[in-house]
């Protein structure tokens, strides 16, 4: 497998798309034009003044539309390369009944497309899309009322999804309230996976405590009789946590070194490899060394390519190198595609700038293969 294979990463881009997504990717890997844009993006949103004409160049290159339908060109596109796409209602800090609603109608829509689009393998939501975050959070030490109908609609979607027979994306967030939802997805699971994994909960691997809370969920799968669905991420909330822990003076719940955390990550994997009758494993990951080291944990143990208890995804608009030269050698690849309406989808795309402006590197790399590709079709 070779990640540099630029021609087969970048087939489904034109020549004008690849620039496109060099100009972003030039811009966003400049700390003071992400600084930049993110003011000018607050007071335009304050003057109420259109960000659509001004953030259309990042929204391209990191969502696939306003809504579902405007999705579906995109996904069919990636399908052609056999790469799968799982659209994301990527809506953040929402706190009334109606975005909730609304929350589940989009996702119950992903749910139905599932059983009849072959381009789309999972639906996927985020838990403080369903309740105020704060609640959620005051939920974890007092039992707070409101939690009784944030898991009536966590029922709604998944029994819909049970029916239908479609496998449920969980992220994993804030520290602080990730407990709560380890135990309502636990709860879940083990009422909707009896035949195949419908409830996917998601592991932050850089979190110290995730190996062993790793091992009582395989533990509990094997007396209890139910299959796991674990997304594996290595965690996007570093900074936030690390100061929240020191804030509020309690043990920083993250591995104070990256090589601890990629450790982690590989060790995790591999414990769901041994155990592969109890769980499906979905690799949310950039890191071209935890890919390959499944990769070569697979063919050691002759599990076929397209295994279906075996995902790896990656964002849409990033690492499209690992995403496409995996699907190439028929590997099950999703990319996670986010939508929504531009203002909405904002705190995502600014995330994405942020991210990529901090770790040079990956974003550095992702600028050598545009431009290779770039002088390769001249
Ligand atoms: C498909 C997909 C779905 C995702 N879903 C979620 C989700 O539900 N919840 C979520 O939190 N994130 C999610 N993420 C983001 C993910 O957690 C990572 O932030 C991001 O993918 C970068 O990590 P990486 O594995 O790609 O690789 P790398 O770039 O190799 O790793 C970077 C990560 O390593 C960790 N790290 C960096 N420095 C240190 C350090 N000094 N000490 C300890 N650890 C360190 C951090 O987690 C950092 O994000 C998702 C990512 C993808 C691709």
């Amino acid at each position: 497998m070779d990640f540099n294979n630029t021609q087969t990463a970048y087939a489904y881009k034109t020549k004008k798309e690849l620039k496109s997504a060099l100009f972003v990717y030039r811009i966003i890997t400049k700390p003071f034009m992400v600084t930049l844009g993110k003011t000018f993006l607050n007071i335009a949103l304050f003057l109420r003044i259109p960000i659509k004409p001004f953030t259309n160049f990042m929204f391209k290159q990191f969502c696939g539309g306003e809504n579902l339908d405007e999705v579906l060109p995109v996904s069919e596109k990636l399908g052609k390369y056999n790469v799968k796409s799982i659209p994301d209602y990527s809506i953040e800090g929402v706190s009334e009944e109606t975005a909730f609603n609304n929350l589940i109608s989009e996702v119950k829509k992903v749910i139905d497309l599932v059983g009849i689009n072959k381009n789309i393998p999972f639906a996927v939501f985020k838990p403080t899309g369903l309740i105020k975050a704060e609640y959620l959070e005051q939920s974890v030490s007092n039992d707070h009322p409101a939690v009784e109908s944030y898991r009536k609609r966590y029922d709604e979607i998944f029994a819909y999804a049970a029916e239908k027979n479609v496998s449920v994306l969980v992220d994993a967030e804030d520290f602080m309230y990730q407990q709560r939802i380890d135990e309502i997805l636990l709860d879940f699971m083990k009422k909707y996976n009896r035949e195949k994994a419908i409830v996917f909960t998601t592991l932050q691997m850089y979190r110290n405590d995730r190996l062993d809370y790793l091992d009582f969920l395989i533990e509990m799968a094997k007396r209890e009789n139910f299959k796991l669905g674990i997304k594996f991420v290595r965690g996007a909330y570093m900074e936030k946590e690390r100061q929240r822990a020191k804030d509020g003076n309690y043990p920083d719940p993250i591995y104070s070194t990256k090589p601890e955390t990629d450790a982690a990550y590989d060790n995790a994997i591999k414990v769901c490899v041994e155990n592969i009758q109890y769980v499906d494993v979905f690799n949310g990951t950039h890191n071209a060394e935890s890919v390959m080291n499944l990769v070569n944990l697979m063919e050691r143990l002759k599990f076929k390519n397209d295994d279906k208890r075996m995902w790896f995804s990656q964002l849409y608009g990033m690492r499209d190198n690992i995403s496409f030269n995996l699907a190439a050698e028929k590997y099950n690849v999703a990319k996670y595609v986010p939508y929504g309406p531009v203002k909405e989808v904002m705190p995502y795309l600014v995330r994405r700038a942020e991210e990529n402006s901090s770790m040079g590197s990956q974003a550095g790399e992702e600028i050598i293969m545009l431009k290779k590709e770039i002088n390769n079709r001249a």
